[in-house]
């Protein structure tokens, strides 16, 4: 039985005060019968740790950089997101992927550089309205987890997956059920041919994931919990999608 794990997605949001008040509205709710973590902008990475050092909760960043260090203006490393404890990190998001130009190999670089230092990366993959449209989904997923799987060998069964349709990013279109776990097992087939470890590997559905959506997604045989952008924002919403979780 794998246990679920549910990850907030702060994306470009917050300041200090709405910060504190969204981890304290999460604590005072748990504790809650699966794993949490959010993944916060990098200015708030050090209050977020001092904030949950004591807690259940775990944090993470929204992107590393591939390269160890070096003249890299703007980038952050693998090596800094450890010194702030971060126990994950999301890359290749569809909105990095999308907005930065960022390539298949660049993703699987910075999964790599992640489990380097410890950080479990989380892998994003997920298909265009057009691509589905088009009948590519299978494809283009495939293609995206297959250069990660390829450059982390043997500690693929170490990534978390998150199986994120780009058109139900933000949309308040979500994927069915049915679709979303007719990817997901197909991932599950892949990494089943890649590492011994993919039925215990915990794979997230994100895109719309909302409170009363939530229970019936997880439902599903191959979802393992979520990414959830919007909905992480506001502390009962967040609350609520991890009790569908728990
Ligand atoms: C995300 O940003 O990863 C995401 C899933 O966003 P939303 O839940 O808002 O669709």
């Amino acid at each position: 039985m794998r246990r679920k794990l549910v990850v907030g997605n702060w994306k470009m949001h917050g300041s200090h005060q709405a910060n504190a008040e969204l981890l304290a509205g999460i604590r005072a709710a748990g504790p809650f019968g699966c794993d949490l973590a959010v993944c916060v902008p990098f200015p708030y990475l050090s209050e977020t740790a001092v904030t949950l050092a004591a807690s259940d909760l775990r944090w993470g960043a929204q992107d590393c950089s591939a390269h160890a260090q070096g003249a890299y203006t703007g980038e952050v490393s693998a090596a800094m997101l450890h010194e702030f404890g971060c126990r994950y990190v999301i890359v290749g998001h569809s909105e990095r992927r999308g907005y930065h130009a960022e390539g298949d190999q660049l993703v699987a670089d910075k999964a790599k550089a992640a489990l380097a230092h410890g950080i479990t990366p989380i892998v994003c993959v997920g298909e265009t309205l057009a691509q589905r449209e088009a009948g590519e989904t299978d494809a283009v997923v495939k293609r995206q987890l297959s250069a990660v799987i390829h450059t982390l060998g043997h500690c693929a069964g170490e990534m978390v997956v998150a199986y994120e349709p780009v058109w139900a990013i933000g949309t308040g279109r979500t994927a069915t059920p049915e679709q979303a776990q007719a990817v997901h097992a197909l991932l599950r087939t892949q990494l089943q041919a890649a590492t011994a470890h993919a039925d215990t590997m915990t794979l997230l559905y994100g895109g719309s994931v909302k409170p009363d959506n939530a229970s019936t997604l997880f439902g599903q045989p191959d979802i393992d919990g979520g990414l959830i952008g919007g909905a992480a924002l506001k502390a009962a919403d967040f609350v609520a999608i991890c009790r569908a979780a728990g």
